[in-house]
């Protein structure tokens, strides 16, 4: 269900790494991907994650407003939502941001599962300082499914990549997260290598407020043979990870790629 509403902001102050500002057009998102923490962060509480999107339909009249009084920062594009995902392409929520932000030369960071991107080169092409990271958790689109139900195929999601770093725009990519023994981390570092990102940035499972619940049911569903291997790491506190991370480091080293992983439990 889509549903329009106002907001009175647009920017607000980001604690992630690299950005200083966050700018969501939407609350809500049709990805619904089963690992999702933004409903603990917006704390929604309408409904199963998925289902309702509401589209911030006077956020570009707020945001221009705003970028004429706010100091210059890096703004993180989709910090709690995902800026492509299939409402956009009737909104153009983001682009009509996107378009301000280029006004006002602000240095842009986009993160999104979704080729829609790949409308918006015209514009990306313009800016002194943008980066578009696309998000990757596996390779087999079966799984994908699974995961990411609402969300574009892998091979959608790859085609954005590539197309993005043929018109020259800096591209990063998101490895996660990880979903222990789920995540194919080497055949995902074989093939983004060949796309040559930027970076990419590495992250575990976050267990923020409800998602073990829903990663716990999901897992139960869908890979019952796990379900004692992922009790062991998020319940018994198995430190799965480090190992996990190590093997990421050296492959993307023997591939020439940057890679930066967050080692924060989160
Ligand atoms: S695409 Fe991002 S914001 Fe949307 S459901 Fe998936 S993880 Fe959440």
């Amino acid at each position: 269900m889509i549903k329009e509403i106002k907001v009175k902001t647009a920017l607000s102050p980001s604690k992630l790494p690299g950005l200083d500002y966050a700018l969501n057009p939407y609350r809500g998102c049709e990805h619904a991907c089963v690992y999702c923490y933004a409903p603990s962060v917006i704390h929604w509480d309408k409904g199963r994650w998925g289902e309702l999107v509401e589209v911030k339909v006077n956020l570009p009249r707020i945001l221009s407003k705003e970028l004429r009084l706010k100091k210059k920062g890096v703004v993180g594009l989709g910090t709690v939502t995902d800026p492509y995902q299939p409402v956009e392409k009737k909104y153009e929520i983001t682009r009509r941001c996107l378009e301000l932000l280029l006004m006002h030369d602000f240095p842009v960071c986009i993160q999104t599962k979704s080729p829609l991107v790949l409308r918006d080169v015209d514009l990306l092409k313009k800016f002194t300082n943008i980066e578009v990271g696309v998000t990757l958790t596996t390779l087999d689109e079966s799984v994908r499914e699974k995961l990411e139900p609402g969300a574009p195929s892998v091979n959608d999601r790859l085609r954005a990549l590539s197309e993005l770093s043929k018109n020259g725009i800096n591209t990063w990519v998101f490895l996660g997260p990880v979903m222990p023994y789920i995540t194919d981390t080497d055949t995902i570092i074989e093939v983004i290598a060949e796309m040559k990102p930027r970076y990419v940035l590495v992250d575990r499972l976050k267990l923020k407020e409800g998602i073990w619940d829903r990663v716990r049911e999901f897992i139960h569903k869908s890979y019952p043979q796990l379900l004692s291997e992922y009790e062991a790491i998020f319940v018994g506190g198995d430190d799965y990870y480090r190992g996990v991370f190590e093997k990421i480091l050296k492959k993307c080293k023997e591939r020439g790629l940057r890679c930066d992983v967050n080692i924060l439990q989160g």
